[in-house]
């Protein structure tokens, strides 16, 4: 099953009314966070490092319901934290769902298969899995081991249930683009819908600050990841997005696109900045001083930043906005990116830097002991 066409064309049709009746800022996507708290620790992770009395705490339905309705987005994505761990997430989920909503449901997958009769499939509710790279890559990146075998045993059993099933990847500087092609070739084959893909953010309060890339990186490491894409793999994520990431088109962030609501309030003045809150939505669109963020500000908290919530948004509204971007994205659908000639591997060096020895990267992730799952 691909993207329904009533999404596409509930998005598209979405972007359009907005740029015919002259709106400047909208919003396209809305990254609920109903909690903070999670079942994992993963090493790039910058949401779950609040003080314990925080992590405690859940948005109500109602307060879900009512940042859907204020902002009057067509899509919704609920990362977290785990939602799964929200003691109302299926009432939550159910009540986006009958106001139409296109609802994307983050998960790490750990409490999936227990929690699954919570939700009915629906064109309006896709899973959306958290899977960094093959098996022992993935257990390294979210400091586990089995959870990958967890993952994808929930994604069977998803699909098999008939929901809507992508997945979501973080990609950090250490990523061995043979192990993401591979892994692309397993999600496929799992029948998944789609595939995310995104760098990951430079948090401050993450633990491993080391994982991180710099622009440049990025657009090489892309290229070796996405570029010379098989044309079976499917990637929940507009075009010119993906051609942003391999350096061959150029966006400017949108943070008003994907606004993030939480157990504060609306974050200013994207999901990954942390500078404040506003009691509403358009509080944050009125009072946030948007010429301070985006590459082209000079914020260095923004210098590096690529990451999908920044860029996505910009990526939908360009394809509309203008006869040369509609070409390029009618051409990449139609006849897919070309051929890309790779740049040498950076990110070989990265992971090189991790172990001097000569073992191989699968080799040395599954040498490094990581806490077992129990269930
Ligand atoms: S699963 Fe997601 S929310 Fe949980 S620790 Fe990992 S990155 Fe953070
Ligand atoms: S560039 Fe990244 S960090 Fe800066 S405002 Fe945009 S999304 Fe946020």
């Amino acid at each position: 099953m691909g993207v329904p066409i009533s999404q596409m064309w509930t998005v598209a049709s979405y972007v359009i009314g907005k740029r015919l009746r002259g709106v400047k800022r909208y919003p396209l996507v809305l990254m609920l966070e109903p909690l903070f708290r999670c079942n994992l620790a993963c090493a790039g992770c910058g949401k779950i490092q609040y003080p314990a009395d925080v992590l405690r705490r859940n948005l109500t339905p109602e307060q879900c319901f009512k940042a859907v309705d204020e902002c009057g987005v067509p899509m919704v994505s609920i990362p977290g934290g785990e939602p799964l761990l929200h003691p109302q997430i299926g009432e939550i989920v159910a009540g986006l769902v009958a106001r139409k909503k296109y609802v994307y449901l983050c998960t790490n997958a750990i409490l999936l298969e227990k929690h699954i009769d919570q939700f009915k499939p629906s064109k309006y509710l896709s899973f959306s899995i958290h899977i960094d790279g093959p098996k022992a890559e993935h257990d390294f990146a979210v400091c586990r081991e089995g959870v990958y075998d967890v993952a994808v045993s929930a994604i069977k059993a998803a699909v098999a249930k008939g929901f809507r099933v992508t997945t979501n990847t973080t990609v950090y500087n250490n990523a061995d683009p043979d192990a993401m092609r591979e892994m692309f070739d397993s999600m496929m084959g799992l029948g998944v819908e789609g595939m995310m893909i995104s760098p990951g953010y430079q948090y401050e309060k993450a633990p491993l600050q080391e994982l991180f890339l710099h622009r440049n990186q990025t657009t090489n490491l892309f290229k070796r990841i996405i570029g010379n894409a098989k044309r079976n793999w499917k990637f929940n994520l507009s075009p010119l997005f993906l051609e942003f990431l391999k350096g061959h088109w150029d966006l400017e962030c949108t943070p008003w696109g994907m606004p993030a609501y939480n157990l504060f309030g609306w974050q200013r003045p994207c999901y990954l900045l942390n500078e404040g809150y506003c009691e509403t939505f358009q509080e944050l669109l009125d009072t946030t001083d948007w010429s301070k963020y985006g590459r082209a500000s000079g914020n260095p908290k923004c210098a590096d930043c690529m990451v999908h919530c920044g860029y996505e948004a910009t990526a939908v509204a360009d394809t509309f906005g203008s006869v040369k971007a509609f070409s390029r994205v009618v051409q990449l659908t139609l006849f897919g990116a070309g051929r890309e000639k790779l740049p040498p591997d950076d990110s070989a060096a990265g992971r090189a830097g991790q172990d001097q020895d000569s073992t191989s990267d699968s080799e040395r992730i599954r040498k490094v002991e990581l806490p077992v799952l129990s269930s």
